[in-house]
């Protein structure tokens, strides 16, 4: 007998078909005793479909009444689970954020949860009741009701599993697990069965959009057992947790991500003075443009170039912002190039083993593919290449640290 928290996204609930399917699982962990809180997403479509009716009246929705209306959607299927058991002949009960009293601080849209009152949530389960509750939003201290960011009902799951000391939050979604790397990309990747806190975010930052980041984030932070799982099919899903002590069989990577969102520029002969970094980065930073790896390296003529990634959205304003900071800074020339790819390689297992870095690069050389930028954390090593080549170097790096599934 066990506390879980179970999410079920958007497809999960997309039709009443759907629902129904929800309810059964929900039903056989209530059959083996467990205790569940069920939290739900919108139907697939729905929040979007929401916030275009918003921008039909009022081309600048207000945020305090946009999330009014996003959360409806929620409600929706919390009602309609909530049926679905009762009619099978199982106590449920539905609630809102605000009926649970998720609080959150007052930012429409990007709310954070600072408290979860747990005392009705509690009293249902004593009664055996299955207790659902709606994701993705909660009330501000003025009652206000507030929404948590796209994909926020993970995050709901996560807060309610820490807050009544869940044994485990399992996520259920369209997908078995997380994967060694895309299975589009390379046919032999595994599910794994299992993947730390800190290698997940690092995965998810690069488009293993399996999870909401901020999501893994909280469960980290709070140690919830965190359990990403396919609602249409059987099998044990991806655990994810704390790491454990090194064993023989820790791989020395878990995955591979990558990203072909990026753009690269590059500010040739830069004066090598202080200051310089900060007179190009400034502006960049000024005009909200994140950027992720930063190279810079010194030429033989005093001089230096400058090279930097940013969102490939971003290039065109990045460029031409660059472009009159370079006149200011006295360099060279500003280059970009928008056709390249980050490639990652991610594991705990890198913190005891050396010759990883080697390893991959070798690997690369191997096939020709030259490396433009490196970039190292503990877990992680990333390069950027060029993006015709990502599909390639992926497979290769996926079969060099031994991650390719023999059975595929
Ligand atoms: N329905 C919300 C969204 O589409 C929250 C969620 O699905 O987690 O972003
Ligand atoms: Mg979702």
């Amino acid at each position: 007998m066990a506390l879980i928290v179970q999410k079920y996204g958007g497809t999960s609930v997309g039709t009443v078909e759907r629902i129904k399917n929800v309810a059964k699982r929900v039903e056989r962990f209530r059959d083996q005793g467990d205790d569940v809180i069920v939290v739900v997403s919108a139907m697939s479509g729905e929040t979007n479909r929401l916030i275009g009716l918003a921008h039909e009246a009022n081309e600048n929705p207000p945020a305090r009444e946009l999330d009014v209306l996003v959360t409806t959607g929620e409600q929706v299927t919390i009602a309609l689970l909530s049926m679905v058991l009762q009619a099978d002949g199982y106590d449920a009960r539905s609630y809102t954020g605000g009926q649970v009293k998720i609080l959150t601080d007052s930012a429409h849209g990007k709310a954070r949860i600072q408290d979860i009152d747990d005392h009705n949530i509690r009293h249902d389960l004593s009664k055996g009741r299955v207790v659902i509750v709606a994701g993705f939003q909660g009330v501000d201290e003025n009652n206000n009701i507030t929404t948590l960011g796209r994909g926020g009902s993970d995050t709901t799951a996560v807060a309610l599993a820490a807050a009544l000391k869940a044994d485990e939050c399992q996520i259920y979604t369209d997908v078995d697990g997380v994967y060694t790397t895309d299975p589009r990309v390379v046919d032999k990747a595994t599910r794994l069965e299992k993947i730390t806190f800190e290698e997940m975010l690092e995965m998810a930052s690069l488009g293993s959009k399996v999870l909401q980041i901020r999501s893994v984030e909280f469960a980290g932070k709070y140690n919830v057992p965190l359990r990403v799982l396919s609602s249409f099919a059987e099998g044990p899903g991806t655990l994810i947790t704390v790491e454990e002590e090194a064993t023989m069989e820790q791989p020395v990577i878990s995955g591979i991500a990558f990203n072909r969102d990026e753009a690269k520029l590059t500010v040739r002969g830069v004066p090598d003075i202080p200051g310089a970094a900060y007179k190009i980065l400034g502006p960049v930073g000024d005009a909200n443009i994140e950027v992720d790896m930063i190279v810079q390296n010194v030429g033989e003529d005093n001089s230096t170039d400058f090279t930097f990634t940013v969102h490939r959205n971003e290039f065109n304003k990045a460029q031409e912002l660059l472009s009159e900071v370079a006149e200011k800074v006295g360099a060279k020339e500003v280059t970009g190039d928008d056709s390249i790819a980050k490639i990652s390689i991610v594991g705990v297992g890198m913190r005891s083993h050396a010759g990883v870095a080697s390893q991959m690069f070798r690997t690369l050389a191997d096939e020709s593919i030259n490396i433009q930028m490196i970039s190292t954390s503990e877990i992680k090593i990333s390069v950027v290449v060029e993006e015709k080549y990502l599909e390639l170097a992926v497979r290769a790096l996926h079969k060099a640290f031994d991650l390719d599934n023999s059975e595929n």
